[in-house]
């Protein structure tokens, strides 16, 4: 089981990443925690990804590729895993397909979680108060939204056309959100090979 979900700023992936990875016993991965967690420390690498979050932006594509590259050779890989935040360009597309071409691998199934802006809006200023995160204020927010939307978005119909985006809503109770997501999903698990 390979998956993606994809969706923005706030339409809840990394809570659902963590219940699909758990229900399917696979890896959730989520490149903004990883970049989260390497903020910690006080090299030079660490300072520029920080900043290009506080802003908003999307960190390098070479970076970005590197870390995926690195998490997806680890043994717990091997069964499947969820990417939660990842491809977000064209580049990270073509790097991934690399990547799971190279062990004869495909994407199963992406996710599209699906969310109406004003309620995202209203979600991530809600966290904002509840995590504190440097890219949650309001005009990181707006920024990020709009990245999602020029860069990312589009990317979709590069799955469409594979024929594995699975759309879901991504409004309601998160339990509803998932039961959602598991019948979507598993369709797409138990879909037999041609
Ligand atoms: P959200 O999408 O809800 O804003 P994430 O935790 O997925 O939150 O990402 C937070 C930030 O981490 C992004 O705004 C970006 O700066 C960085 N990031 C995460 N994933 C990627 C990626 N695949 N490519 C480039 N930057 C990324």
């Amino acid at each position: 089981m390979r998956f993606l979900i994809m969706g923005p700023p706030g339409a809840g992936k990394g809570t659902q990443a963590k219940l699909i990875g758990e229900h399917y016993d696979i890896p959730a991965i989520s490149t903004g925690d990883i970049f989260r967690a390497m903020q910690t420390s006080n090299t030079p690498l660490a300072q520029q990804v920080r900043e290009i979050m506080a802003a908003g932006g999307y960190v390098s594509d070479e970076i970005t590729n590197a870390i995926v590259a690195e998490r997806l050779s680890a043994l717990d890989c091997d069964p499947g895993f969820l990417l939660d935040g990842y491809p977000r360009t064209p580049q990270q597309v073509e790097t991934l397909d690399d990547l799971l071409a190279e062990r004869e691998r495909v994407v199963d199934a992406v996710i599209s979680l699906l969310a109406d802006e004003d309620e995202v809006v209203a979600r991530l200023l809600k966290r904002a108060e509840i995590d504190g995160r440097v890219d949650d204020n309001e005009e990181t927010i707006r920024v990020r939204q709009h990245v999602y939307a020029e860069q990312t978005e589009p990317l979709l119909e590069v799955y469409r056309h594979r024929g594995v985006l699975v759309e879901v809503d991504g409004l309601g109770p998160i339990d509803e959100v998932s039961q959602r997501l598991f019948a979507a999903l598993d369709v797409h698990v138990n879909k037999p090979v041609v």
